[in-house]
């Protein structure tokens, strides 16, 4: 079976008149000091395409729904979706009705009235039964539409309630939107035959939350490149001294792991680095892979971004998640920005950007639009990558009992 998108002849027959019940991923990073206001709109923006798209098939009503923040299962108004509807209403120039809660009894009323046509739910995550995949609640949500529309990538990944039991109600009835199938295309570039040679580049800061996502990259890759604090348990494993860098002994135990397979040879090191004798204080060029005693890597040096970048220069497909170092700070930013760089400048190469921190640092170069995707799900691109589906797109595809 095929996972159908909104784009399909089917949808549009269904849902001409009748009510599209829409699941986005609307969680969206607010303003720290302006509680009201939306940081980052980009999840939102994102599910504008489907929308509009939806509407244009003039269903009777477009029902929309979102998890928001971690509220744990209550009513918390400060994890209220008021500040997406309202942004949404400005951006679509049209009424947009929250309603008071997931489960509200006016929403019923609401349905059968011709005005408004877009409703959105509130939190779903004010209940609990939610994040429980509570079968009756899911019951409840689908009693709100006659088709189902599933767009919420971030949150694939995901056994909830709006993200997998819901389908058990939509029997071909179920279609994913169109960020969900701009996703689920790309990572299919990365998960089947990717055109070669593939190099993914792995930073960030944890071993231990990236093991899986390695060995799995490890099968395909040609080269995988390591960087920023990733890069600290494999050197140590290998004998050179890291200093005080970010280092958990259960991170050099899964560095090993992998260094003991013929895999081995795919990975390739820092060779020098940017350091520091207190975090984040005066960088100092160590132009060898050992860390002396006193100091702390904070990122890749000049030696190893050049050879990093020749690896990428040959590669048909570029798989790039987690910064290099810590490049918050513009003193150890010249590797994360330099990778960004060389992304940007690769003509003939696939790009995918997945994880949250790779994407801020690409936004931060202000190079995003050069790369071929950039994932708006980091948890979810990575499951996908390891596992090459996700519960979600399975429920949609397949359907559920
Ligand atoms: P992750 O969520 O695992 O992708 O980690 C991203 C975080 O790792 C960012 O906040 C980086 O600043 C941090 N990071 C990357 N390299 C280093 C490093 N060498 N030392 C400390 N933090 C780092």
């Amino acid at each position: 079976m095929a996972l159908k998108f909104i784009t399909d002849e089917s949808f549009g027959l269904l849902a001409k008149d009748k009510k599209v019940l829409a699941r986005f991923d609307f969680n969206v990073p607010m303003d720290k000091n302006d509680p009201t206001k939306i940081a980052d709109t980009t999840r939102v923006d994102e599910a504008l395409g489907t929308i509009k798209t939806i509407l244009e098939y003039k269903p009777k009503k477009l029902i929309l729904m979102s998890h928001f923040g971690r509220p744990k299962g209550k009513i918390d108004p400060n994890f209220s979706l008021e500040p997406v509807a309202k942004y949404l209403a400005e951006k679509l120039g049209l009424e947009v009705v929250l309603t008071e809660t997931a489960l509200d009894r006016g929403i019923k009323t609401l349905l059968n009235l011709n005005e408004p046509k877009i409703i959105m739910l509130q939190n779903l995550r004010f209940h609990q039964e939610e994040e429980g995949n509570d079968r009756e609640f899911a019951r409840s949500l689908a009693a709100y539409g006659d088709v189902f529309v599933f767009d919420a990538f971030g949150a694939a990944h995901r056994k909830h309630a709006s993200t997998y039991e819901i389908n058990a109600f939509f029997k071909n009835k179920a279609f994913g939107g169109l960020l969900l199938k701009k996703e689920v295309e790309s990572l299919e570039k990365i998960v089947k035959d990717p055109a070669k040679p593939f190099v993914a580049i792995v930073g960030g800061a944890k071993v231990s939350d990236k093991i899986k996502i390695i060995e799995a990259l490890l099968i395909s890759v040609d080269k995988l490149l390591i960087g920023g604090a990733m890069a600290y348990p494999f050197l140590k494993a290998q004998g050179f001294s890291i200093g005080h860098s970010l280092c958990s002994d259960e991170d050099v135990s899964l560095a090993k792991r992998i260094l003991a397979t013929p895999a081995k040879n795919k990975i390739v090191l820092p060779s020098d680095h940017i350091a520091s004798e207190t975090f984040g204080g005066t960088p100092i060029e160590i132009g060898n892979a050992s860390i002396p005693e006193a100091m702390i890597g904070l990122d890749i040096g000049p030696a190893t971004l050049q050879n990093y970048c020749d690896h990428l220069n040959k590669a048909k497909t570029v798989l790039w998640n987690g910064p290099m170092g810590l490049f918050e700070n513009s003193q150890y930013a010249a590797g994360t920005f330099g990778i960004a760089r060389a992304l940007s400048n690769l003509e003939n190469a696939f790009t995918l950007v997945g994880g949250g921190d790779s994407v801020s640092a690409v936004n931060a170069s202000g190079l995003a639009e050069k790369m071929s995707h950039i994932s708006t799900g980091g948890g979810a691109s990575l499951e996908y990558i390891e596992n090459g589906s996700l519960p979600g797109i399975q429920a949609l595809k397949f359907g559920i009992d």
